[in-house]
């Protein structure tokens, strides 16, 4: 059976399982020490462990390799530039859609705020912007290293290639000792993905178990509008860009993405799952390594469009509650504030809110307004986190269609890069 076949059982064995045993063994202290916090807490958390663990090195070697592939430090900076802006409109697009259409349904405007238990929010504090420019620049590289400091480590590494690049023929033996690191990380990304099913299914049934489909009831009218705006985003404006400036079928793109869809949404995090969507960019949609290796970990970080799309929903829906009229000059600052705050923050679980924090300060609704919101918060970042990827990976095309660094042959190829079970060398296997 293929990998992605089986990854989506035991995503939905996972999810199902989760859900009955939040209905019917929530007081069962057997099945929640021994199951929900015991096997699934440890599965799920091994394996995001071993994406998290590939990040850092798979990036540093694929950047070196991808930065001297390309040689000509112009091109670097028209690619860098050309995915900056797309980034940016794409998020833009998403968060105007957001407030359009929450504008039209108005969830919240029958809300009974004194019905409703108040979980408590604490306004987490956000960096100035300012800070978030500082802070591109690492002041101790290995600080970075160590941390994970994503735009950090890019800002390094690419210095670090263009130099290499700039020492002429003596910096070859570095790169092509990169190129075997890259190859031997990309090895382990299929080892780690090889387990994929089983760490796929721990991550949904402990979610699962934990947040209940009830909780969606009383926010169902926030809970939806979201819902239905990633769909439109996800499969309507992104695709459209992906036709008409990617010139590639976007059907095919779905397919091929589908996986990568999936790690997102068990792990909310679309940083621990650049891995997998370096490789499928890569090796399934087959964009070139030196456009792909900058574009995707750069996207993971500064471009959310399901985060913007939450937090477009949700300033509406907090507005609507509270009585607050935005109007026009609100909702620009909204999409303006939304798309700022999107590229100081990291994708890790959750990051949305902090950012939303941001955004509510600066256009003056009530930060207690987020905890209304917090309770339906866990299952919309799964959501949000898979379009946060997918805009990674068109962005990526787009770019490298404009580049010519796509190869169409193995875009359109269907097996093209699947993912399959690895084998461990048999006892004779030697160098
Ligand atoms: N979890 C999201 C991501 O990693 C960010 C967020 O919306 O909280 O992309």
């Amino acid at each position: 059976m293929k990998m992605t076949t089986r990854i989506i059982i035991w995503m939905i064995v996972g999810l199902v399982l989760g859900s009955v045993i939040n209905v019917f063994a929530r007081d069962v202290a057997f099945i929640q020490d021994y199951f929900v916090n015991g096997l699934f807490h440890v599965l799920g958390t091994i394996f995001i462990n071993l994406l998290k663990m590939l990040v850092v090195p798979l990036v540093t070697f694929s950047l070196i390799c991808g930065v001297c592939g390309i040689g000509d430090i112009k091109k670097l900076g028209r690619v860098g530039l050309k995915s900056f802006l797309l980034f940016l409109f794409t998020t833009a697009s998403a968060i105007t859609l957001a407030l359009f259409v929450a504008v039209l349904v108005a969830p919240g405007k029958d809300f009974d705020l004194t019905k409703t238990e108040q979980a408590v929010f604490e306004a987490p504090q956000a960096p100035p912007l300012s800070q978030v420019f500082i802070d591109l620049v690492p002041s101790n590289p290995v600080a970075a290293y160590a941390e994970g400091n994503m735009l950090q480590i890019i800002f390094f590494t690419i210095l670090f290639a263009v130099c290499i690049l700039m020492i002429g023929e003596r910096g070859r033996s570095i790169v092509v000792s990169a190129e075997k690191l890259n190859e031997v990380m990309m090895k382990v990304v299929d080892v780690v993905m090889s387990i994929a099913p089983y760490g796929v299914f721990a991550l949904m049934a402990k979610t699962f178990s934990l947040q209940g489909l009830g909780l969606i009831l009383p926010m169902i009218g926030y809970f939806g509008v979201v819902v239905l705006v990633l769909l439109l985003h996800g499969t309507g404006t992104l695709m459209l860009l992906l036709k008409f400036m990617g010139r590639v079928s976007p059907l095919k793109f779905l397919k091929k993405m589908r996986a990568v869809q999936i790690f997102a949404f068990s792990t909310s995090s679309s940083n621990a799952t650049i891995p997998v969507t370096l490789r499928a960019v890569e090796k399934r949609l087959g964009v070139d390594n030196s456009t792909a290796s900058f574009v995707v970990p750069f996207g993971a970080t500064i471009n959310m469009d399901g985060t913007a799309i939450m937090q477009g929903v949700a300033t509406v829906f907090v507005a609507n509650v509270y009585g607050i009229e935005l109007g026009l000059a609100g909702y620009l600052t909204v999409i303006g504030m939304a798309v700022l705050a999107s590229i100081g923050t990291a994708g890790v679980p959750g990051v949305g809110l902090i950012m939303l924090a941001m955004v509510f300060n600066q256009v003056g609704l009530p930060i207690e307004g987020i905890a209304l919101i917090v309770g339906v918060d866990r299952l919309l970042d799964m959501m949000r986190t898979a379009v946060n990827v997918t805009g990674d990976a068109v962005v990526t095309t787009i770019v490298a269609r404009g580049e010519n660094s796509i190869s169409m042959s193995i875009f359109n190829d269907p097996d093209a890069g699947m993912i399959e079970d690895v084998y461990l060398p048999s006892g004779e296997a030697r160098i």
